[in-house]
């Protein structure tokens, strides 16, 4: 019986989903800026329904297109036509994805009867709550949970407090999973948050640290479009808001921030995976960070994670001059990725967001710095397009553990200067 209805469970949740049956990730490479914003110009064709992985940046003009069963020949077609080299990255997205499902369904499963929390698998919303609950509990006078606001369907906005006392003491800000698809960067927020609780009181550094200053983690900064990943469209990316007079949902949060709004890097289009919404700060995530960074008003450090690309950036990211403290940021930046390389060798870029990748507007770190938080970093994580959105989830504690070393780089030197 047990069977049976774990299996029409089962069946429910796979009829539900968005099917990518025969769709394809493809990797183009360009020859120059002309073959670049013609297929970038293709993306606004709707028909299509090209949803773009990874935009092309200046030191390699890569472009990492998913593209929808329907639309594949005529693409390779138009490819072939403009002379744009490409390969296929992706050779069947549905294939992978019910790979990774049957792994998550079996990890779930082995949770619930050992009740044991597994670090190297990706999980669902509901088990990432039960999960900061229980690190709460485990540790008692270390880590609180805090709820800053309510998303847009209703969801509580959690975040990890890590204190050993003070009030307002100087704090730094870890966000994970603002977009939803990139679930990499939630599952190794997650393994970071066990090892500071683990390390207090063990390894002299966070030990240290968490003497002087305070840690918030917000691990699930969207948390509809993160269970919208899990239950209907792996591949999504925005909130789930609703845009009056549209069909389309949702707002990329990444774009909402009040720092260039609707400025180049964004788009108007409600429809497209960077509309920047109706007005800065229109998304209930967005607000909570704004609303949390504001009243604290003592935040020395704001980190955001996101995949993929292997790319630790800095301000800015609207505007491609660079701000004043450009030569320090760079410093602790490159000091960090040697610190990520050192455990596995896995490369890294660095740069202004404006220099690393490309303009891109209403960002947070952007916001965040112009309120004067000058240590305001974005981490792109792993891969660089071999598996992209679809890390393997073997790969999230290599990629947590090495992110870490980074983290703490950061930590260290803001907390030497205090
Ligand atoms: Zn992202």
């Amino acid at each position: 019986m047990r069977t049976l209805f774990v299996f029409s469970a089962l069946l429910v949740a796979v009829c539900t989903q968005r099917s990518f049956e025969g769709d394809q990730v493809l990797r183009l490479t360009p020859t120059d800026e002309e073959q670049v914003s013609l297929v970038m110009s293709l993306e606004e064709h709707d028909h299509l329904q090209l949803d773009i992985w990874r935009s092309p940046v200046k030191s390699d003009l890569i472009i990492d297109v998913h593209v929808p069963q329907g639309s594949l020949q005529s693409f390779k077609v138009f490819l072939e036509h403009s002379g744009i080299q490409y390969s296929v990255m992706i050779e069947d997205l549905q294939v992978m994805i019910d790979d990774e499902r049957a792994e998550l369904e079996r990890t779930t499963m082995m949770e619930r009867t050992a009740s044991n929390f597994n670090y190297g698998s990706y999980h669902t919303l509901e088990e990432i709550y039960g999960w900061m609950d229980s690190l709460v509990i485990e540790y008692p006078g270390l880590v609180q949970k805090q709820e800053i606001g309510t998303s847009f369907e209703g969801r509580p906005l959690y975040v990890l407090k890590f204190s050993t006392g003070g009030t307002r003491r100087p704090a730094i800000w870890i966000d994970s999973g603002i977009h939803a698809r990139e679930w990499v960067s939630p599952a190794s927020a997650i393994w970071m948050a066990k090892k500071i609780a683990a390390d207090y009181g063990q390894e002299p550094s966070v030990t240290s640290l968490l003497k002087k200053m305070d840690i918030y983690m917000e691990i699930v900064v969207n948390p509809d479009g993160y269970a919208y990943t899990h239950t209907k469209n792996r591949m999504w990316r925005k909130t789930r808001s609703t845009v009056p007079g549209s069909k389309c949902v949702g707002t990329d949060p990444n774009r909402n921030f009040d720092a260039g709004f609707g400025g180049p890097g964004t788009s108007n289009n409600p429809c497209r995976e960077t509309y920047h919404g109706p007005r800065p700060n229109s998304e209930s995530e967005v607000q909570a960070i704004v609303s949390f960074v504001q009243s604290h008003g003592n935040i020395k450090s704001f980190i955001s994670i996101h995949s993929y690309s292997q790319l630790l950036m800095f301000p800015f990211g609207y505007k491609c001059v660079h701000p004043a403290d450009y030569d320090e940021l760079e410093a602790l930046a490159k000091s960090a990725v040697t610190s990520l390389t050192s455990l596995y060798g896995t490369r890294y870029k660095i740069g202004s967001i404006c220099d690393a990748i490309y303009q891109a507007s209403g960002v947070s770190i952007d916001w965040t710095f112009n309120q004067g938080i000058k240590y305001s970093f974005t981490f792109e994580l792993r891969d660089t397009g071999r598996y992209g959105f679809m890390l393997p989830s073997k790969q999230i504690l290599p990629t947590a553990q090495e992110t870490w070393l980074a983290m703490k780089t950061i930590m260290e030197y803001i907390g030497d200067r205090l």
